[in-house]
C-alpha cells in the first residue's frame, strides 16, 4: 500500500480483514494528515447525499459508480460506527463525528490497522517502483527515499493529490504511475478560491454574505450554489465559490468566466424593486446608501453603488422607478469576472490525476500493469465540497482493498 491517507488506510483495513499480509508505506511522519486538517479539524467525513453520483466529477465521472455502489452511505456509516464514531449532521447534509475531532478518525483507523496486524511504515516515501522476479513469480519492488526495499505480489497506490505541499503532498506518487506506463490528465487546483480582475472587490474585502451564485458552463449547462460568499483582496471565496470551483476551474484554463451573483437569494428583480419601493416610500428622507441599512451589509452597499455610478448620498425621494429597477436588476444578477483559481497551496483537492481509461472501474486494477490498483484522489476524480471527496477516498479504498483480498 502506497500512502497512509483516507483511501490507503481503508484499503489496508479491508485487505487485512480478508486475510492478506499488508504493509502500508506512508511518506510523511504521520498517518492521515489531510484527515487531521479536514473540515477545520473536525473532518466532514461524508454526506447524507453521498450515493448521488452527480456530486462526483472528472473526465469520466461515471467511473465512480462501481466503487460507490459497493460502499454506499449506509455501509460507510456502519463501518465508522463499528470503529466507534457517532455522527452529527450539519447544513448541506454534511456528516461529522460528534467528537468534533478529526484526530479521533485517524486514531480509530490506526487502531483498527494495529488490531489487524497491518505493518505501518511512516517516513517511507516510495520513490521507485518496478517489477522483479522472486521464486519464479513476478513481484513489485518498491524503494523508499532511504533506499529501503519492499516487495509485494500486489500494490495499491493511494498517494493522494498534489495540493498543500506544506503537508508533504507532491507528484511522487503520480510520477510512479507514469513510470509504470500510466497517463495523467492536466492537474488543476479544486475546491479553491477564485481570482478576479475586478479591482473594486478589494473594497469589500472580508465581507461574508449569503448569496446565490450562478455560472454558465460548457455545453449550455449552468452551475448554481447558494451559501456563503466571501470577498477577498484577490477575488472571491466562501463555501459557494469553493463548491462551484469543482466544475468551473477546468474551464477557466481556456477563458475567463462571469459569475452572476444574486445578493437576495431566491428573490426576483421584481420582488426587490417592490421591496425598495416600499422602503423608499416609508422613509423618503433617507440617502440611497442608508435605505439599504438592515437589508444588505453596509460594507457592500457603498462599493456597489459607486461601481454602478449612483450617488450614495442622494435622497431616495429624488430617485425614480427607472433607478429602482436598475438597482433591483443589478443586485439580483451582479456580474463578477473570474480569471482562474488560487494556486494548489489554497486548494482542498486536485482536479485531474491518473487517467481513468487505463483503470478497470469494477476492480480499480490497472489495465496496463496487472496487480497494480489505484484509489483516492490520485485518480482523475474529484467531488463537491461537503464530505464527497472523503466518500470517494473511502469507497475506492474499500474496492481496491477487497480486490486485493479476493
Ligand atoms: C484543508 C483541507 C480540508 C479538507 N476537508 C475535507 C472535508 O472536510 N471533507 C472531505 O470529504 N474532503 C476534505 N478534503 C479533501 C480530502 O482530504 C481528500 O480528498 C482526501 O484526503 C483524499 O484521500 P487520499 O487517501 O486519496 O489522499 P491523502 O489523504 O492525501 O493521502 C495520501 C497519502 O499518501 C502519502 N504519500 C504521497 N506520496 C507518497 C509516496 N510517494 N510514498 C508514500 N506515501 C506517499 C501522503 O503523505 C498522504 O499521507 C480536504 C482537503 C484539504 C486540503
Amino acid at each position: 500500500m502506497v500512502g497512509g491517507g483516507a483511501a490507503g488506510m481503508l484499503a489496508a483495513i479491508v485487505a487485512a480483514e480478508a486475510g492478506e499480509r499488508v504493509t502500508l508505506l506512508e511518506g510523511s511522519g504521520k498517518l492521515g494528515r489531510k484527515i487531521l486538517i479536514s473540515g477545520n479539524g473536525r473532518c466532514n467525513l461524508t454526506n447524507r447525499a453521498a450515493d448521488d453520483l452527480r456530486h462526483y466529477h472528472g473526465t469520466h465521472p461515471r467511473f465512480v459508480r462501481s466503487a460507490l455502489d459497493q460502499f454506499r452511505l449506509e455501509e460507510t456509516l456502519a463501518f465508522f460506527a463499528d470503529l466507534g464514531i457517532e455522527f452529527r449532521e450539519e447544513k448541506r447534509q454534511r456528516l461529522f463525528p460528534v467528537s468534533d475531532q478529526a484526530q479521533s478518525v485517524v486514531d480509530l483507523l490506526a487502531d483498527r490497522m494495529r488490531c489487524l496486524g497491518v505493518r505501518v511504515e511512516t517516513n517511507a516515501k516510495v520513490m521507485g517502483m518496478g517489477m522483479g522476479r522472486a521464486a519464479g513469480s513476478a513481484r513489485f519492488e518498491l524503494r523508499d527515499a532511504e533506499g529501503l526495499c519492499y516487495t509485494g505480489a500486489r500494490v495499491i497506490m493511494a498517494s493522494g493529490g498534489v495540493s498543500l505541499a506544506r503537508l508533504g503532498a507532491d507528484r511522487s506518487g503520480l510520477d510512479l504511475a507514469v513510470g509504470l506506463g500510466h497517463r495523467l490528465t492536466d492537474l488543476n487546483p479544486g475546491l479553491v478560491p477564485l481570482i478576479s480582475p475586478e479591482k473594486y472587490l478589494a473594497r469589500m474585502q472580508g465581507v461574508k454574505i449569503r448569496a446565490e451564485v450562478r455560472v454558465a458552463l460548457k455545453g449550455g449547462r449552468e452551475a448554481v450554489d447558494t451559501d456563503d460568499l466571501l470577498f477577498t483582496k484577490y477575488g472571491v471565496s466562501g463555501f459557494t465559490i469553493l463548491n462551484l470551483s469543482a466544475r468551473l476551474v477546468p474551464e477557466l484554463r481556456a477563458k475567463r468566466a462571469v459569475l452572476r451573483v444574486n445578493f437576495f437569494p431566491g428573490r426576483s428583480p421584481e420582488a426587490i424593486s417592490q421591496l425598495l419601493k416600499e422602503r423608499w416610500q416609508r422613509h423618503p428622507h433617507r440617502s440611497l446608501e442608508l435605505s439599504f441599512a438592515g437589508l444588505l451589509s453596509s460594507k457592500l452597499v457603498r462599493p456597489l453603488l459607486d461601481h454602478l455610478g449612483f450617488d450614495a448620498a442622494q435622497r431616495v425621494d429624488q430617485l425614480g422607478k427607472g433607478a429602482r429597477w436598475q438597482l433591483a436588476q443589478h443586485l439580483t444578477n451582479w456580474p463578477i469576472a473570474v480569471s482562474g483559481p488560487r494556486p494548489f497551496d489554497y486548494a482542498e483537492v486536485t482536479i485531474g490525476g491518473v487517467r481513468t481509461e487505463d483503470i478497470n472501474p469494477d476492480t480499480l486494477e490497472s489495465f496496463l500493469v496487472p496487480g497494480l490498483y489505484f484509489a483516492g484522489e490520485m485518480v482523475d476524480i474529484h467531488a463537491d465540497l461537503g464530505g464527497f471527496n472523503f466518500q470517494w477516498a473511502w469507497a475506492s479504498g474499500v474496492l481496491a482493498g477487497r480486490r486485493l483480498g479476493s
